[in-house]
C-alpha cells in the first residue's frame, strides 16, 4: 500500500468529534428551538386575518423541523448545515422586516448570526453572514419599505455593534479552528509514529489491529475475501551472528523493499515482529493469495542480500490463508500462522497453504 493510502486510512481512523458535535448540536438547537417558535407564532397569529404569515411562518417551522429530522437520518450529509444557516438568514431578516414585538426584533439579531456562523463554518459563513447583513442594510436604510420603524439612532448604533460582534466572532472561529487543525496535525503525526515501524518505515501490527482490521470490518464488501500471508525470514538469526545486527537490520530493509515490489498498491505490507511480515490482500482469493506469496518467495530467494563483501542468500517462509467474511478473520490469521509452521517444519523457504 502506497504512502498516501495508509495516510489516508490513518486520517480516517483520527477522531475528530468535537467539531462535529458542536455544530450538530448547534444545528439542533437552532432548529428545535427556532421551529417551536414560528410554529408559535403561527399559532398566535391564527384568526387575526393574516393568512400569509401565519402560512409563511407554518411552511418556515415545517421547513426547519424536516430539516433536522433529516440530519438525524443522514448525520454526514452537509447540506442540512447550509440549509439551518439559511433558516437564520431568513429569520434575521424576517426579524429586521417585521420589528417582532414592538420593534424588538433587532436584539435576537446577534445570536442567530453568531449560529449562522457555527453551522456553516468560517468561509461560507463570510457569505452567509455578508448577504444577510446586506440585506439587513438595505432594509434598515429603507424602511419605507418594511413594517417595522427604527429610528436613525437605532440603526446606525444596531450596524455599529452589529460590525463589532461579527468581527469578533469570526477572530474566535479562525483561531478555534486554527488551532484545532494544529491539534490535528499534531495528533495525526503522533498517530502515524505508532503506527510505524522505524526501521523499515512499514505499518506495524498496532496499524493493523487499530486501523486496517477495523477499517476492513466497517466495509465488508470491500475488504473481503481477505487473504492473509504470515512472511518469516528463515534463518536469519545466522545472518545476526555471522555480520552483527545492523547488517541484519539492512537484510530487514531488503526484504522489505522486495515484497513491496511484489504486492499491488491496495496490498499491505506490515512489520509483525523481528524478521516477522503480515502482508494483506484485500479482495483476493485463496488461489491469487499464494501466487503472490510465490512471488515474494521468488523474488526474496532469486535477489540475495548484496552489501560491500557481503553476497549472502535470503529466503523466507510463507503461511497462507483466507477470511471470506469478517467473522473468521482471527481464525484466518491464526490458519496463515499455522501454515507458516508447517513450511518451516516441511523445510523453509516455501508457501504452505
Ligand atoms: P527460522 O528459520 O526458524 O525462522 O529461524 P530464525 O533464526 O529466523 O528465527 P529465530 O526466531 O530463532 O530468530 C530471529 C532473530 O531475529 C532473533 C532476533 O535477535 C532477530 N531480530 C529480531 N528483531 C530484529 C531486528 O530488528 N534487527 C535485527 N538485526 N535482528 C532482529
Ligand atoms: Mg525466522
Ligand atoms: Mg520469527
Amino acid at each position: 500500500m502506497d504512502y498516501s493510502s495508509l495516510g489516508k486510512l490513518l486520517r480516517s481512523a483520527q477522531q475528530d468529534e468535537a467539531e462535529a458535535k458542536r455544530r450538530r448540536l448547534t444545528l439542533y438547537f437552532i432548529s428545535y428551538v427556532g421551529g417551536t417558535i414560528m410554529a408559535f407564532m403561527a399559532w398566535l397569529n391564527v384568526g387575526n386575518n393574516t393568512p400569509l404569515l401565519v402560512g409563511t411562518l407554518t411552511a418556515s417551522a415545517a421547513v426547519v423541523y424536516i430539516n433536522v429530522l433529516l440530519s438525524h437520518i443522514f448525520p454526514r450529509v452537509d447540506v442540512f448545515y447550509y440549509v439551518g444557516g439559511l433558516v437564520a438568514m431568513f429569520t434575521v431578516n424576517g426579524l429586521v422586516y417585521t420589528g417582532g414585538l414592538n420593534n424588538t426584533g433587532l436584539y435576537f439579531v446577534f445570536p442567530l448570526l453568531f449560529l449562522q456562523i457555527i453551522v456553516v463554518r468560517f468561509r461560507p459563513a463570510l457569505i452567509y453572514v455578508s448577504v444577510t447583513l446586506a440585506i439587513t442594510t438595505f432594509m434598515l436604510y429603507n424602511q419605507e419599505n418594511i413594517i417595522a420603524q427604527y429610528s436613525d439612532e437605532h440603526v446606525s448604533r444596531f450596524l455599529i455593534s452589529t460590525l463589532c460582534f461579527v468581527c469578533v466572532a469570526f477572530i474566535g472561529e479562525n483561531f478555534w479552528h486554527q488551532s484545532r487543525k494544529e491539534m490535528l496535525k499534531e495528533n495525526f503525526e503522533r498517530m502515524r509514529q505508532a503506527n510505524t515501524d522505524p526501521l523499515t518505515k512499514l505499518p506495524n501490527r498496532r496499524f493493523l489491529e487499530a486501523v486496517f482490521f477495523e477499517k476492513a470490518m466497517q466495509d465488508p464488501a470491500t475488504y473481503f475475501p481477505l487473504s492473509a500471508v504470515v512472511v518469516d525470514i528463515d534463518h536469519f538469526k545466522k545472518i545476526n551472528d555471522s555480520y552483527g545486527h545492523d547488517v541484519g537490520d539492512q537484510v530487514l530493509i531488503h526484504v522489505t523493499s522486495l515484497m513491496k515490489e511484489a504486492v499491488r498498491s491496495s496490498d499491505v505490507v506490515a512489520r509483525t515482529g523481528g524478521e516477522e511480515f503480515l502482508v494483506l490482500f484485500p479482495h483476493a482469493t485463496l488461489t491469487q493469495a499464494v501466487k503472490l506469496a510465490e512471488t515474494m518467495r521468488r523474488l526474496i530467494e532469486e535477489r540475495p542480500f548484496v552489501a560491500g563483501d557481503i553476497n549472502h542468500p535470503i529466503t523466507a517462509s510463507f503461511g497462507v490463508a483466507t477470511a471470506l467474511t469478517d467473522t473468521n478473520l482471527h481464525a484466518s490469521l491464526k490458519q496463515a500462522d499455522d501454515n507458516l509452521y508447517k513450511a518451516k517444519n516441511a523445510g523453509r523457504n516455501r508457501v504452505m497453504e
